[in-house]
């Protein structure tokens, strides 16, 4: 219990750092029940929390979370919310799948949407849809495969040259982009502090309480933490990497830290010079390279570098040496904005598996999990909470049996130090022959 590694994400996230501050955190005191219990708060603990409670509206539901909501990942990612299937998820032959990826994803769309409009709530949410960027013949030779595999699937695509490429984002670096228009983009913490603010009145949220022990004892399940502990007859684990340290799914993700960087917002001045638009993202054709976002209130993100985090985190050197690439890749985009400062650095842990599985279901006898989502998170952690809370509170549903289809049980990694030579080896591999297009 001791050696337990906990959620302890920098202070440095622009998205979360630019909200208004958030009044105190109810803390965990005493012994509570509950008939639910949800540990952490991002978009798979939001989601399912506040489906719990709208089905079993005379039950009490419980989120806990180590953090403020908004602090961990869900709130520190590039905030796109993907409609297609990315990555390994578009690969293989199998059209079916894949189809059943894009139903889930515009499931979750529709549902983060619903819920924005419903409470007003205020996160940048936009169809700006999304571009992919290439800048090298590399590049554009992914771009290609990924416009064959959309016209596979029906799916509509828009293929961009450097000349109508360059007025949507103000630089001239890019050869080529492929628009999908189904992708929404968002401030992510604003989106999950939102989510939190509208919950359900059956559901009671403490926050800034690690859980630091689960088990089971006379039929109930008991999470202890620093001051209390909560009792509860059923849980949902919306935990991703940390839900190794609760016991389970144990060497079967890959802690993997990617970085952000945000600048101020350009004055009318820089937005001229600049020449683009704003509210739109751009992620790389080739997965090593650079997402690029310019918000809604005119500021440039940057991400790139991922890092293999045995411990879970970063160090403030770490950040700054990091800070330094994304200043490079910001200069060859926009040499005339070269003076403008980022106001944030920040990482983020994502939880990869080696089949590129993720797993949603039943771990125990009333113990849910959804997880390792393989850095994409948004659209699936959304809907794989939501179903879950459907399932765990006995429900059966299309949707779910095509989460339960596309989901599996990630593949065992081998041990350390085997793991950290081979992962780092890939990940210096990844970004030498990508180093074109970051
Ligand atoms: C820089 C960056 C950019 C990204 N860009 C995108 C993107 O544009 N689109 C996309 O889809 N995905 C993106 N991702 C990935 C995405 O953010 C993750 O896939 C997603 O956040 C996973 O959601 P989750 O709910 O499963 O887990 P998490 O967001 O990791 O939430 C887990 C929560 O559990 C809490 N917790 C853990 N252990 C405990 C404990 N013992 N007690 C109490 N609470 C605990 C944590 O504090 C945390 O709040 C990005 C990630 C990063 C870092």
């Amino acid at each position: 219990m001791n050696n337990l590694k906990l959620p302890a994400d920098d202070q440095s996230c622009g998205w979360y750092e630019t909200l208004p501050p958030q009044p105190a955190s109810l803390t965990l005191e005493g012994t509570q029940q509950s008939d639910w219990l949800v540990i952490g708060g991002g978009f798979v603990g939001t989601a399912a929390t506040r489906r719990l409670a709208e089905l079993n509206p005379h039950q009490k539901v419980t989120l806990i979370d180590a953090q403020r909501i908004g602090h961990g990942t869900s709130g520190r990612n590039s905030g796109f919310v993907i409609d297609l299937p990315h990555k390994g998820d578009l690969e293989g032959p199998d059209i079916e799948r894949k189809k059943k990826f894009i139903t889930l994803n515009r499931a979750a769309i529709q549902y983060l949407e619903e819920r924005v409009q419903q409470h007003g709530i205020d996160c940048q949410w936009s169809h700006a849809g999304k571009l992919q960027g290439a800048v090298s013949e590399r590049g554009v030779k992914f771009l290609e495969h990924f416009q064959s595999l959309l016209k596979e699937l029906d799916e509509p695509f828009e293929m961009l040259d450097r000349q109508a490429l360059r007025p949507r984002v103000g630089t001239g670096y890019y050869q080529q982009a492929l628009f999908t228009p189904g992708c929404t983009l968002m401030q992510p913490a604003a989106l999950m502090r939102g989510m939190l603010a509208h919950m359900p009145a059956n559901v009671t949220c403490y926050e800034e309480t690690p859980v630091l022990k689960l088990e089971r004892r006379n039929g109930r399940w008991i999470a202890s933490t620093r001051h209390g502990e909560i009792q509860a007859a059923k849980v949902i684990l919306g935990t991703n990497i940390f839900t190794e340290q609760l016991g389970y799914l144990k060497s079967r993700m890959l802690p993997i830290m990617t970085f952000a960087s945000m600048t101020r917002p350009l004055s009318a001045a820089e937005f001229a010079a600049y020449g683009g638009g704003d509210d739109w993202g751009l992620t790389p054709a080739d997965h090593a390279g650079t997402t690029l976002r310019m918000t809604q209130d005119r500021r440039l993100i940057v991400r790139n570098q991922y890092r293999f985090v045995p411990r879970y985190g970063s160090t403030a050197q770490q950040r700054q040496q990091i800070q330094a690439m994304h200043r490079q890749a910001l200069i060859a985009r926009y040499p005339m904005l070269k003076d403008l400062p980022f106001d944030y650095t920040w990482g983020g842990v994502c939880a990869l598996s080696r089949n590129y599985t993720s797993f949603f279901g039943e771990l125990e006898d009333g113990l849910f999990a959804s997880c390792c989502h393989n850095g994409v998170g948004a659209a699936r952690g959304t809907i794989s909470g939501k179903l879950l809370a459907e399932m765990a509170s006995g429900g059966d549903s299309q949707l779910q049996r095509f989460m339960q289809e596309v989901s599996g049980m990630p593949a065992r990694l081998p041990p350390q130090p085997f793991l950290g030579v081979g992962v780092r080896a890939r990940l210096k591999y990844a970004e030498w022959v990508s180093r074109s297009e970051v």
